[in-house]
Protein backbone atom coordinates (compact mmCIF):
# COMPACT_ATOMS: atom_id res chain seq x y z
CA UNK A 1 0.00 0.00 0.00
CA UNK A 2 1.48 3.48 -1.18
CA UNK A 3 1.12 6.85 -0.86
CA UNK A 4 1.74 9.37 -3.72
CA UNK A 5 2.70 12.73 -3.31
CA UNK A 6 1.95 14.91 -5.90
CA UNK A 7 3.78 17.51 -7.35
CA UNK A 8 3.82 20.97 -7.31
CA UNK A 9 1.45 21.04 -4.16
CA UNK A 10 1.17 23.47 -1.54
CA UNK A 11 2.20 27.20 -0.69
CA UNK A 12 2.26 29.41 -3.99
CA UNK A 13 4.45 32.44 -4.72
CA UNK A 14 1.29 34.73 -3.69
CA UNK A 15 0.42 32.86 -0.37
CA UNK A 16 3.90 32.83 0.53
CA UNK A 17 4.19 36.52 0.15
CA UNK A 18 0.99 37.35 1.70
CA UNK A 19 1.88 35.39 4.57
CA UNK A 20 5.36 37.32 4.77
CA UNK A 21 3.65 40.59 4.50
CA UNK A 22 1.73 39.96 7.73
CA UNK A 23 4.48 38.62 9.52
CA UNK A 24 6.78 41.18 8.26
CA UNK A 25 4.29 43.96 9.49
CA UNK A 26 3.89 42.46 12.67
CA UNK A 27 7.67 42.36 13.32
CA UNK A 28 8.11 46.19 12.27
CA UNK A 29 5.33 47.68 13.54
CA UNK A 30 4.28 45.40 16.58
CA UNK A 31 0.73 44.07 17.19
CA UNK A 32 -2.29 44.33 16.62
CA UNK A 33 -1.93 44.11 12.84
CA UNK A 34 -5.13 44.66 11.22
CA UNK A 35 -6.08 42.14 8.15
CA UNK A 36 -8.74 42.57 5.94
CA UNK A 37 -10.47 39.14 5.66
CA UNK A 38 -8.37 35.77 5.36
CA UNK A 39 -5.26 36.52 4.20
CA UNK A 40 -4.98 33.01 2.74
CA UNK A 41 -7.97 30.40 2.56
CA UNK A 42 -6.70 28.45 4.52
CA UNK A 43 -8.04 27.54 8.67
CA UNK A 44 -4.43 26.86 10.17
CA UNK A 45 -2.46 29.57 8.47
CA UNK A 46 -5.32 32.14 9.85
CA UNK A 47 -4.76 30.81 13.27
CA UNK A 48 -1.12 31.14 13.36
CA UNK A 49 -1.33 34.91 12.75
CA UNK A 50 -3.78 35.34 14.77
CA UNK A 51 -1.29 33.12 17.95
CA UNK A 52 1.14 36.52 17.10
CA UNK A 53 -0.93 39.07 17.02
CA UNK A 54 -3.04 39.90 13.25
CA UNK A 55 -6.72 40.85 13.64
CA UNK A 56 -8.76 39.49 11.40
CA UNK A 57 -12.06 41.85 10.25
CA UNK A 58 -14.26 41.77 6.91
CA UNK A 59 -14.59 45.21 6.20
CA UNK A 60 -12.80 48.48 7.44
CA UNK A 61 -15.01 49.80 9.79
CA UNK A 62 -13.63 47.20 12.25
CA UNK A 63 -10.16 48.74 11.81
CA UNK A 64 -9.64 51.59 14.44
CA UNK A 65 -8.38 55.03 13.22
CA UNK A 66 -4.86 55.66 13.15
CA UNK A 67 -4.36 51.53 12.32
CA UNK A 68 -2.40 49.45 9.92
CA UNK A 69 -4.23 46.94 7.90
CA UNK A 70 -3.22 44.64 5.01
CA UNK A 71 -5.37 43.51 2.31
CA UNK A 72 -5.43 39.68 1.47
CA UNK A 73 -3.96 38.07 -1.22
CA UNK A 74 -7.33 37.76 -2.91
CA UNK A 75 -7.35 41.53 -3.40
CA UNK A 76 -9.94 44.39 -3.07
CA UNK A 77 -12.64 46.60 -4.81
CA UNK A 78 -11.34 49.95 -5.31
CA UNK A 79 -13.62 51.41 -3.35
CA UNK A 80 -11.99 49.80 -0.49
CA UNK A 81 -8.34 50.96 -1.40
CA UNK A 82 -10.63 54.63 -1.38
CA UNK A 83 -11.77 54.33 1.74
CA UNK A 84 -8.68 53.19 3.37
CA UNK A 85 -7.02 56.80 1.69
CA UNK A 86 -10.07 58.11 3.03
CA UNK A 87 -9.19 57.46 6.47
CA UNK A 88 -5.42 57.76 6.30
CA UNK A 89 -5.27 54.10 7.16
CA UNK A 90 -1.43 52.67 7.05
CA UNK A 91 -2.14 49.72 3.96
CA UNK A 92 0.15 47.04 2.82
CA UNK A 93 -1.34 45.16 -0.02
CA UNK A 94 -0.78 41.73 0.27
CA UNK A 95 -2.82 41.20 -3.31
CA UNK A 96 -1.18 38.66 -5.65
CA UNK A 97 0.51 40.61 -8.36
CA UNK A 98 -1.35 37.29 -10.81
CA UNK A 99 -4.82 38.78 -9.12
CA UNK A 100 -3.86 42.73 -9.78
CA UNK A 101 -2.39 41.64 -13.43
CA UNK A 102 -6.16 41.12 -13.71
CA UNK A 103 -7.11 44.18 -11.88
CA UNK A 104 -5.18 46.20 -14.51
CA UNK A 105 -6.69 44.35 -17.48
CA UNK A 106 -10.15 44.97 -16.20
CA UNK A 107 -9.45 48.60 -15.40
CA UNK A 108 -8.04 48.92 -19.17
CA UNK A 109 -11.31 47.65 -20.80
CA UNK A 110 -13.52 49.98 -18.52
CA UNK A 111 -11.07 53.32 -19.57
CA UNK A 112 -11.96 52.10 -23.25
CA UNK A 113 -15.87 51.73 -22.47
CA UNK A 114 -15.38 48.12 -23.42
CA UNK A 115 -18.05 45.64 -21.56
CA UNK A 116 -16.06 42.73 -19.82
CA UNK A 117 -17.19 39.57 -18.85
CA UNK A 118 -15.44 37.77 -15.68
CA UNK A 119 -15.66 34.24 -15.51
CA UNK A 120 -15.61 33.22 -11.39
CA UNK A 121 -17.49 31.77 -8.71
CA UNK A 122 -19.90 34.22 -6.85
CA UNK A 123 -19.55 35.65 -3.62
CA UNK A 124 -15.81 34.49 -3.70
CA UNK A 125 -13.62 37.59 -2.25
CA UNK A 126 -11.32 37.79 -5.47
CA UNK A 127 -14.51 37.87 -8.11
CA UNK A 128 -15.85 40.90 -5.33
CA UNK A 129 -12.09 42.22 -5.96
CA UNK A 130 -12.53 41.94 -9.58
CA UNK A 131 -15.72 43.54 -10.54
CA UNK A 132 -15.09 46.40 -7.97
CA UNK A 133 -12.02 47.46 -10.23
CA UNK A 134 -14.42 48.16 -13.24
CA UNK A 135 -15.12 51.97 -13.87
CA UNK A 136 -18.62 52.72 -15.20
CA UNK A 137 -18.06 56.32 -15.52
CA UNK A 138 -16.83 55.43 -19.13
CA UNK A 139 -19.80 54.08 -20.40
CA UNK A 140 -19.32 50.10 -20.00
CA UNK A 141 -20.84 47.74 -17.94
CA UNK A 142 -19.64 44.01 -16.21
CA UNK A 143 -21.22 41.18 -15.85
CA UNK A 144 -20.45 37.83 -14.00
CA UNK A 145 -20.80 34.08 -15.61
CA UNK A 146 -20.49 31.00 -13.68
CA UNK A 147 -21.32 28.09 -15.76
CA UNK A 148 -21.57 27.06 -19.60
CA UNK A 149 -25.31 27.95 -19.09
CA UNK A 150 -24.51 31.43 -17.94
CA UNK A 151 -22.31 31.94 -21.11
CA UNK A 152 -25.45 30.90 -23.51
CA UNK A 153 -27.82 33.36 -21.95
CA UNK A 154 -25.74 36.12 -21.28
CA UNK A 155 -26.91 39.28 -22.56
CA UNK A 156 -24.15 42.37 -23.45
CA UNK A 157 -24.94 45.83 -25.38
CA UNK A 158 -22.06 45.88 -28.10
CA UNK A 159 -20.38 42.07 -28.80
CA UNK A 160 -17.76 44.37 -31.07
CA UNK A 161 -16.30 45.94 -27.67
CA UNK A 162 -16.27 43.22 -25.31
CA UNK A 163 -13.49 41.52 -23.13
CA UNK A 164 -13.68 38.47 -20.61
CA UNK A 165 -10.78 38.05 -17.78
CA UNK A 166 -10.94 34.98 -15.14
CA UNK A 167 -10.79 34.26 -11.74
CA UNK A 168 -7.39 32.67 -11.00
CA UNK A 169 -7.99 29.53 -9.22
CA UNK A 170 -10.16 28.32 -11.30
CA UNK A 171 -10.88 24.48 -13.26
CA UNK A 172 -8.71 25.08 -16.74
CA UNK A 173 -11.09 22.95 -17.93
CA UNK A 174 -14.40 24.00 -17.19
CA UNK A 175 -13.34 27.55 -17.75
CA UNK A 176 -11.61 26.35 -21.36
CA UNK A 177 -16.06 25.16 -22.02
CA UNK A 178 -16.85 28.61 -20.87
CA UNK A 179 -14.25 30.63 -22.93
CA UNK A 180 -15.49 28.44 -25.79
CA UNK A 181 -18.84 29.39 -25.29
CA UNK A 182 -18.37 33.24 -25.31
CA UNK A 183 -16.40 33.09 -28.36
CA UNK A 184 -19.00 30.75 -30.71
CA UNK A 185 -21.34 33.59 -29.57
CA UNK A 186 -19.06 36.73 -29.64
CA UNK A 187 -16.65 36.30 -32.13
CA UNK A 188 -15.12 39.62 -31.15
CA UNK A 189 -14.54 39.01 -27.96
CA UNK A 190 -11.20 40.31 -26.49
CA UNK A 191 -9.30 38.34 -23.64
CA UNK A 192 -6.04 36.03 -22.54
CA UNK A 193 -4.93 33.99 -25.28
CA UNK A 194 -6.36 30.82 -22.64
CA UNK A 195 -7.14 32.68 -19.67
CA UNK A 196 -5.99 34.12 -16.53
CA UNK A 197 -5.89 30.77 -14.60
CA UNK A 198 -2.52 30.93 -12.42
CA UNK A 199 0.29 29.37 -13.14
CA UNK A 200 0.30 27.45 -9.56
CA UNK A 201 -3.58 26.62 -10.21
CA UNK A 202 -2.77 25.10 -13.25
CA UNK A 203 0.17 23.07 -12.25
CA UNK A 204 -1.81 21.71 -9.09
CA UNK A 205 -4.82 20.45 -11.53
CA UNK A 206 -1.94 18.92 -14.06
CA UNK A 207 0.11 17.13 -11.20
CA UNK A 208 -3.58 15.48 -10.09
CA UNK A 209 -4.90 14.48 -13.06
CA UNK A 210 -1.71 13.03 -14.04
CA UNK A 211 -1.58 10.88 -10.52
CA UNK A 212 -5.71 10.04 -10.84
CA UNK A 213 -5.17 7.14 -13.24
CA UNK A 214 -3.30 4.95 -10.75
CA UNK A 215 -4.63 6.01 -7.13
CA UNK A 216 -8.07 4.92 -6.01
CA UNK A 217 -8.09 7.68 -3.33
CA UNK A 218 -6.79 11.29 -3.25
CA UNK A 219 -6.65 13.45 -0.04
CA UNK A 220 -6.77 17.27 -0.80
CA UNK A 221 -5.29 19.13 2.12
CA UNK A 222 -7.06 22.59 2.45
CA UNK A 223 -9.78 24.58 3.92
CA UNK A 224 -13.23 24.46 2.59
CA UNK A 225 -13.14 28.18 1.55
CA UNK A 226 -10.35 27.40 -0.74
CA UNK A 227 -11.20 27.96 -4.52
CA UNK A 228 -8.39 26.05 -5.96
CA UNK A 229 -8.38 23.13 -3.43
CA UNK A 230 -11.77 22.29 -4.28
CA UNK A 231 -11.08 22.33 -7.85
CA UNK A 232 -8.60 20.06 -7.00
CA UNK A 233 -11.08 17.43 -5.47
CA UNK A 234 -13.54 17.92 -8.21
CA UNK A 235 -10.88 17.29 -10.66
CA UNK A 236 -9.79 13.60 -9.13
CA UNK A 237 -13.34 13.14 -8.34
CA UNK A 238 -14.23 13.61 -12.32
CA UNK A 239 -11.43 11.34 -13.15
CA UNK A 240 -13.69 8.48 -11.55
CA UNK A 241 -11.28 8.57 -8.12
CA UNK A 242 -13.06 9.00 -4.55
CA UNK A 243 -11.70 12.27 -2.96
CA UNK A 244 -11.42 14.16 0.07
CA UNK A 245 -11.23 17.78 0.78
CA UNK A 246 -9.19 17.99 4.36
CA UNK A 247 -7.74 20.95 6.88
CA UNK A 248 -5.99 18.01 8.77
CA UNK A 249 -5.12 14.28 9.60
CA UNK A 250 -7.71 14.34 12.11
CA UNK A 251 -10.44 14.61 9.47
CA UNK A 252 -9.26 11.42 7.58
CA UNK A 253 -12.42 8.83 8.54
CA UNK A 254 -10.91 5.02 8.53
CA UNK A 255 -13.44 3.71 6.18
CA UNK A 256 -12.25 5.90 3.08
CA UNK A 257 -8.65 3.75 3.59
CA UNK A 258 -10.54 0.62 4.00
CA UNK A 259 -9.45 -1.23 0.83
CA UNK A 260 -7.48 1.25 -0.81
CA UNK A 261 -3.71 0.08 -2.02
CA UNK A 262 -2.49 3.75 -3.37
CA UNK A 263 -3.90 6.99 -1.93
CA UNK A 264 -2.66 10.29 -3.93
CA UNK A 265 -2.13 13.58 -1.56
CA UNK A 266 -2.00 17.06 -2.90
CA UNK A 267 -2.45 20.39 -1.20
CA UNK A 268 -3.96 23.23 -2.42
CA UNK A 269 -1.71 26.60 -3.02
CA UNK A 270 -2.98 27.86 0.90
CA UNK A 271 -1.94 24.55 2.61
CA UNK A 272 1.43 24.73 4.56
CA UNK A 273 3.80 21.07 4.02
CA UNK A 274 3.43 21.23 7.34
CA UNK A 275 -0.33 19.59 7.25
CA UNK A 276 0.60 17.18 4.51
CA UNK A 277 3.23 15.77 6.70
CA UNK A 278 0.71 15.19 9.29
CA UNK A 279 -1.43 13.38 6.78
CA UNK A 280 0.92 11.20 5.45
CA UNK A 281 2.17 10.09 9.31
CA UNK A 282 -1.34 9.43 9.55
CA UNK A 283 -1.49 7.22 6.55
CA UNK A 284 1.74 5.67 7.58
CA UNK A 285 -0.06 5.17 10.86
CA UNK A 286 -2.83 3.38 9.03
CA UNK A 287 -0.62 0.84 6.95
CA UNK A 288 0.31 2.96 3.94
CA UNK A 289 3.90 1.63 4.07
CA UNK A 290 5.89 3.16 0.96
CA UNK A 291 6.08 6.98 0.35
CA UNK A 292 7.05 8.29 -3.14
CA UNK A 293 6.90 12.13 -4.50
CA UNK A 294 5.78 12.28 -8.00
CA UNK A 295 7.90 13.84 -10.28
CA UNK A 296 5.65 16.97 -11.14
CA UNK A 297 6.89 20.26 -13.04
CA UNK A 298 9.18 22.60 -11.05
CA UNK A 299 8.45 25.96 -9.48
CA UNK A 300 10.60 28.72 -8.78
CA UNK A 301 8.41 32.03 -8.78
CA UNK A 302 9.16 34.42 -6.51
CA UNK A 303 7.04 37.94 -5.87
CA UNK A 304 8.79 40.57 -3.97
CA UNK A 305 7.71 42.11 -0.29
CA UNK A 306 6.47 45.68 -0.91
CA UNK A 307 9.84 48.21 -0.40
CA UNK A 308 8.66 49.47 3.22
CA UNK A 309 8.92 45.56 4.27
CA UNK A 310 11.50 44.24 3.20
S1 LIG B 1 -3.20 30.66 -6.20
FE1 LIG B 1 -2.34 31.83 -7.92
S2 LIG B 1 -3.41 33.79 -7.90
FE2 LIG B 1 -3.76 32.81 -5.90
S3 LIG B 1 -2.13 33.61 -4.60
FE3 LIG B 1 -1.35 31.73 -5.51
S4 LIG B 1 -0.22 32.38 -7.37
FE4 LIG B 1 -1.54 34.07 -6.72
Amino acid sequence: MQVILANPRGFCAGVDRAIDIVERALTLFGKPIYVRHEVVHNKFVVEDLRNKGAVFVEELDEVPDGATVIFSAHGVARSVVQEAERRGLRVFDATCPLVTKVHMEVDRHARRGEEVILIGHAGHPEVDGTLGQYDRSHGGEMYLVETVEDAERIQIRNPDALAYVTQTTLSVDDTLDIIETLKSRFPNIQGQKRDDICYATQNRQDAVKQLASVCDLFLVVGSPNSSNSNRLREIAEKLGVEAYLVDNADQIEDRWLEGKTQVGVTAGASAPELLVQEVVEHLRANGMNTVTEHGGKRENIVFSLPKALR
